[in-house]
């Protein structure tokens, strides 16, 4: 059992606070929900959490279990088991979604390995991505296929689910809120969560689409607001929140509203 504990985070982006005290913890085996309006901050937190340098963490920490991950790059993250979607390359010419694969799969798992040196074996990472694409529902062409060549909405976020099931991190965020999902590519993030969380995986995914969330009911939502997080419930927040929008979540806390 792995957790991942958010305290005081302070993140800025050049000169200007975004967010301003994030307390947060997630537990393997859990899924949690991250709502809030638009511009409250909710990237940000994704960014900050990835190790992305235009994101100045000014105050707090972010562990992994006992291991302090907030000065860390984002490859050292990776390596531990932190798995964001958007901090790969988005397309990189003649580049097949296997070789990329193979390639991203050796980085995580020999920490020393240089630049054009030992890959995992071809023969152990075919049965194991075949084993992972068949799991998933994924045609195994799709192995074959140029990296976001053409990807439509929906075949991209096939490749971020196919790549988490590689990788098996110990926490995946997940920053659907803003990329004008599909339904195709709602159900692919959505049977994808729920297949791949477990016992093993802890999961942050921020959104508003209903169906991630009716699939994947998280034991926690959070809700954001001005940088903070203000409030914390079960799967009946989740509901309000559809139901209402923030209007209620605004009244009871006139402070961030
Ligand atoms: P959300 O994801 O909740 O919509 P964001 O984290 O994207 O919120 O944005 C929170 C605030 O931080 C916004 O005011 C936004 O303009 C600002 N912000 C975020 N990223 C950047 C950036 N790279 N440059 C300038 N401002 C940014
Ligand atoms: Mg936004
Ligand atoms: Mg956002």
């Amino acid at each position: 059992m792995s957790t991942l504990k958010i305290e005081n985070l302070h993140v800025s982006v050049g000169e200007t606070p975004i967010l301003k005290g994030v307390d947060l913890e997630i537990k393997s085996g859990e899924i949690h929900a991250l709502m809030g309006p638009n511009g409250s901050g909710k990237s940000t937190l994704a960014y900050a959490l990835a190790g992305h340098p235009l994101y100045e963490i000014t105050d707090g920490t972010v562990k992994l279990d006992e291991t302090d991950i907030t000065e860390m790059e984002a490859d050292q993250r990776a390596r531990l088991g932190m798995y964001l979607a958007f901090q790969y390359p988005v397309t990189i010419p003649g580049v097949k979604v296997a070789d990329f694969l193979r390639h991203a799969v050796s980085n995580v798992r020999n920490p020393d390995r240089q630049e054009g040196g030992e890959l995992v074996s071809m023969r152990e990472f075919r049965k194991e991505i075949y084993e992972q694409l068949d799991k998933l529902g994924v045609d195994r062409s799709f192995a074959r296929r140029y990296l976001n060549d053409g990807f439509s909405g929906g075949e991209k976020k096939r490749m971020e689910i196919v790549q988490m099931a590689m990788l098996q991190p110990r926490f995946a965020i997940l920053d659907e809120t803003d990329s004008g999902l599909d339904t195709d590519a709602v159900n692919v993030v959505s049977e994808g969560v729920r297949k791949l969380a477990g016992d093993e995986m802890g999961v942050l995914i921020i959104t508003h689409h209903d169906r991630l969330l009716e699939y994947n009911v998280p034991q926690n939502t959070h809700v954001m607001m001005a940088g903070r997080i203000i409030e914390t419930g079960g799967p009946e927040l989740a509901k309000e929140l559809h139901e209402k929008g923030y209007a209620a979540v605004r009244e009871r806390h006139p402070e961030a509203a």
